[in-house]
């Protein structure tokens, strides 16, 4: 059997019997790929500290048809990222964007999606802490969007109609985005303003809005969204990640 190297974002892993680990790869030509790597505990330096949460590399595997675990023969760490283990919300706001693609992807290719989190991390791992927030806000949605699930912001998901530019609709979870004013008169969903929906457009553009506020907020309406189209649960790393970003004092922008 020859085995098949494929970029690969280590995503998760947890030691098996004495000397190897289980691995969980997020790999751009196989989708997510479960191997054992044998005999890496028991290495001293390069393997065990290249096989670190997050980190890029060539992954070289021999994968069987039908096996949900294959062998792992080779990671040639092309980066570390060290630098989200290192700071608490880089890392909280990783283990989002991982959890978030092992809860949805699967074992076939998502080329899009793999570079969506790959320059996500990289973004993460140089934001300075005054952006962070933001990042993780963008990162998401980015990720989000690469799956497929967009939110609808420019028009009516109810009448269709178009927003226009001052309007304040609320967002409708289970339709997938804004509703106008005149819809949103019975609906319960967050109020959300011209300047949230500009920064939303902002987010899932991957950039983060100048003045960009409300984060937990921000964060709430992502969540929720993930949770309604993307993994129909709540991610538990979201909640971890909300506690870690400033408390919002006020409502949403809506003017
Ligand atoms: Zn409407």
């Amino acid at each position: 059997m020859a085995p098949v190297t494929t970029r690969a974002v280590l995503l998760r892993g947890h030691d098996y019997g004495d000397t190897s680990r289980i691995l969980r790869f997020f790999t751009k030509d196989h989708g997510l790929v479960s191997v054992i790597a044998r005999g890496v505990r028991g290495r001293s330096g390069k393997g065990a500290t290249t096989l670190a949460t997050f980190a890029s590399g060539d992954l070289t595997v021999y994968m069987k048809a039908q096996r949900d675990l294959h062998t792992m023969k080779d990671f040639a760490c092309a980066a570390t990222r060290d630098e989200l283990a290192a700071h608490l919300l880089r890392f909280s706001a990783a283990s989002a964007a991982a959890e978030l693609v092992l809860s949805h992807a699967e074992a076939d290719p998502q080329p899009g999606v793999f570079d969506t989190l790959e320059s996500g991390l990289d973004a993460l791992g140089v934001a300075e802490p005054g952006v962070l927030p933001g990042t993780a806000l963008a990162v998401l949605w980015t990720i989000t969007e690469s799956f497929g699930f967009a939110p609808q912001l420019d028009g009516c998901v109810r009448c269709d109609e178009p927003l226009d530019d001052e309007e304040v609709g609320r967002f409708d979870f289970s339709a997938g985005g804004m509703r106008c004013a005149e819809c949103s008169e019975d609906a319960a969903g967050p109020r959300v303003g011209p300047i949230a929906r500009t920064q939303l457009v902002t987010l899932l553009a991957g950039q983060v809005p100048v003045g960009l506020s409300h984060t937990r907020r921000h964060l709430g309406l992502v969540s929720d969204f993930i949770a309604y189209h993307v993994v129909s649960r709540p991610l538990k790393s979201l909640r971890f990640l909300g506690s870690m970003l400033p408390s919002d004092d006020a409502e949403m922008p809506v003017g």
